[in-house]
């Protein structure tokens, strides 16, 4: 059995700002300031993007903790709010859907998500995707750890609890678009695909331990071959 966690941003679908737009407007009714520009959102967590930025404004944890759940609310209407106008399109990747139904399909696979999105944030994005979110059984979200380190180690748990057995941490394969991703399942020994869709290539991914690398999913056949084996 294998279980395969699929990281949103970069990996399934681009939402073409959607979440930054709906962030940064957060971050200015909250904390009055939308944080630098300059900041990478990828490969963080929604709780971790406003704790780095917030930080760098020069404002304490204790600070940023008091806010942080006003400021999540903030961001997901802003988000639903953003989808809703339909102005921005979220485009899901080439080979994505296909891929989702081939694993889906097997029986010695299980679907899942590892994903920086808090749990409302990753079904909005996928809901506009037109991807179920139900279809994704074992997952780990930003709203379970601010750390993406820790999300394995949920994802393993959770694993555990619906198989009703232990099951080892190399039998997880993360999918992802950023170093954070490849990494972050090091200590429980889980596997990571990378895939070159987001701001990284191939060779960078590849670097940081990657266990196969792809520049898209669209050789389904291919990327299915990686997983099942891994
Ligand atoms: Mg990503």
């Amino acid at each position: 059995m294998r279980v395969v966690l699929f990281d949103i941003d970069g990996t399934l679908l681009r939402s073409g700002g959607v979440g930054r737009i709906a962030m940064e407007r957060a971050l200015s009714q909250v904390f009055g300031s939308p944080g630098s520009r300059e900041y990478h959102y990828d490969g963080k967590t929604d709780r971790q993007i406003v704790r780095d930025l917030m930080r760098l404004d020069g404002l304490t944890d204790e600070q940023i903790d008091e806010r942080m759940d006003d400021l999540i609310q903030a961001y997901l209407s802003g988000l639903h709010e953003e989808l809703a106008t339909g102005k921005r399109e979220v485009h899901v990747f080439v080979g994505v859907r296909e891929l989702l139904d081939e694993l889906e399909a097997r029986d010695d696979v299980i679907l899942g998500l590892l994903t920086g999105n808090v749990e409302p944030g990753a079904r909005a994005k996928l809901g506009a995707a037109g991807i179920d979110i139900s279809r994704f059984k074992i997952n780990a979200f930003g709203s379970d750890h601010e750390l993406r380190p820790e999300l394995p180690g949920v994802a393993q748990q959770r694993a555990r609890e619906h198989l009703g057995r232990e099951i080892a941490g190399d039998r997880l394969i993360v999918i992802g678009d950023t170093p954070a991703d490849i990494r972050c399942g090091e200590a429980i020994g889980a596997r990571a695909i990378g895939v070159a869709t987001g701001r990284y290539s191939t060779d960078d991914l590849a670097s940081h331990g990657a266990y196969a690398v792809f520049e898209t999913l669209a050789d389904t056949a291919a990327v299915l071959e990686r997983i099942v084996n891994a």
